[in-house]
């Protein structure tokens, strides 16, 4: 009977520990979804007065030569750059957030992706040419059409190329579309290559964690928010597809969203 005693014993703490573990589950959940909220709404308040800082800034700056010498007409492009980078920041938290909380709507629809990726070149182009870098793309003849959300798509396109510019001295980035062999719902890659300073083996792992910018300790590294990474590989996996990528220090970067089969 000691033997039922302790079974019952066992029983009764189990269901007590399963009932602490359920209410300390919602807290949790109510937590994160206190957090969610809280993120979003802040974000929401910082870009109103973020956006009249960049306006009033552009409208100081385009008054040239004006009676801004140019030690002062420096340091408004400073103010300028600063609100920029806050803003592209409280974007991308404000995008993780909507993300974590579930809140992304996504219409999926059928997209031709070489417009989308046509698109991305065209916005990206100037500034690739402005690098002197050579910036080309490649797709197939027939078209690509994957049944998928074109924002973002275009987001994560925008993004990946985005990155192989900023982190590409010299050379060339491109931009490849293809599609995947196989049998079964058609796959298809987009791929960004870069011949850029590559990342080193130790930093692969953490790339796509929130708020990782692992050339951020180099001498003159472009700003960014660490954040474009971890984003695209969540929209990518709400898309039903996935970001990887190879790389060599110094040699270049590849970075690949495949989609569809799903
Ligand atoms: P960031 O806003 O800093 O670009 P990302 O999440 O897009 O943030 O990228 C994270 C880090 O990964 C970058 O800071 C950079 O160190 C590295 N990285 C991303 N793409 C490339 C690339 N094409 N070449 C070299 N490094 C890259």
């Amino acid at each position: 009977s000691s033997f039922v005693m302790s079974a019952i014993r066992d029983a009764s703490e189990r269901k007590r520990f399963e009932k602490a573990l359920q209410e300390k589950n919602q807290e949790l959940a109510n937590a994160n979804r206190a957090k969610d909220n809280f993120l979003a709404g802040m974000s929401h308040e910082l870009r109103t007065p973020l956006n009249a800082i960049i306006g009033f800034t552009g409208t100081l700056l385009m008054k040239l030569p004006g009676p801004l010498n140019d030690e002062q007409h420096k340091q408004l492009r400073t103010v300028q750059s600063s609100a920029r980078h806050l803003l592209a920041l409280i974007n991308d938290l404000l995008d993780v957030s909507k993300i974590e909380a579930g809140k992304v709507q996504l219409a999926f629809e059928a997209v031709d992706c070489q417009a989308v990726v046509d698109e991305v070149a065209a916005a990206l182009r100037p500034q690739a040419l402005g690098k002197g870098l050579a910036f080309d793309v490649h797709a197939p003849d027939a078209p690509v059409v994957l049944h998928t959300d074109r924002r973002a798509l275009s987001q994560i396109v925008f993004n990946l190329a985005g990155n192989a510019i900023k982190f590409t001295e010299q050379g060339h980035v491109s931009l490849t579309l293809r599609v995947l062999p196989g049998t079964g719902p058609q796959r298809a890659e987009i791929r960004v290559d870069d011949t850029g300073i590559g990342i080193p083996p130790a930093d692969h792992d953490k790339l796509f964690a929130a708020f990782s910018r692992v050339n951020a300790a180099r001498p003159n590294a472009p700003d960014g928010t660490g954040l474009g990474l971890h984003l695209s590989q969540k929209l990518a996996e709400l898309l039903g597809g996935k970001i990887v990528f190879t790389s060599e220090s110094g040699k270049g970067s590849s970075f690949s969203l495949l989609l569809g089969g799903g």
